[in-house]
């Protein structure tokens, strides 16, 4: 695995959870993305070489509102860069922890992306994500 990509916190109303990381780093988000299919909008910002990503949910039966729910707002995961994800699923498989998806899924800011079960990481969640490159 590379460096952190980013740090993923879990918000209930992304709109003022904007405005409060906009004061807290002193820069503005650079995007809102949807991810429909993981009923999810996301805004990202970019502070000297650090990511955050603010989750807000979409459905309320997704992934984030069950997180909210159960823990209420905080980070929700951490996402590593890696450079071949499909090879760094194996190697982690083989390792012993959980990948939650069989084939990397399309993330959000243009990334490839799968999940390790918390359960197999000390309680974090982590995201693998790989950019997509610009010829596919
Ligand atoms: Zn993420």
């Amino acid at each position: 695995m590379n460096k952190i990509e980013h740090i993923g916190i879990a918000v209930k109303d992304l709109k003022a959870s904007n405005s409060l990381f906009e004061k807290l780093l002193g820069v503005p988000h650079y995007k809102i993305e949807e991810v429909v299919s993981e009923g999810v909008r996301t805004s990202f910002f970019q502070a000297g070489p650090n990511k955050i990503e603010l989750l807000e949910a979409l459905d309320q039966q997704g992934p984030i509102a069950k997180f909210l729910d159960k823990k209420g707002e905080g980070v929700h995961h951490i996402a590593f860069a890696v450079d071949d994800i499909v090879s760094e699923m194996a190697r982690l498989t083989a390792e012993g922890f959980t990948v939650l998806n069989k084939e990397p899924k399309k993330g959000a800011d243009n990334k490839l992306v799968a999940f390790l079960h918390p359960k197999t990481t000390n309680g974090v969640l982590v995201e693998l994500c790989q950019e997509i490159p610009e010829s596919l």
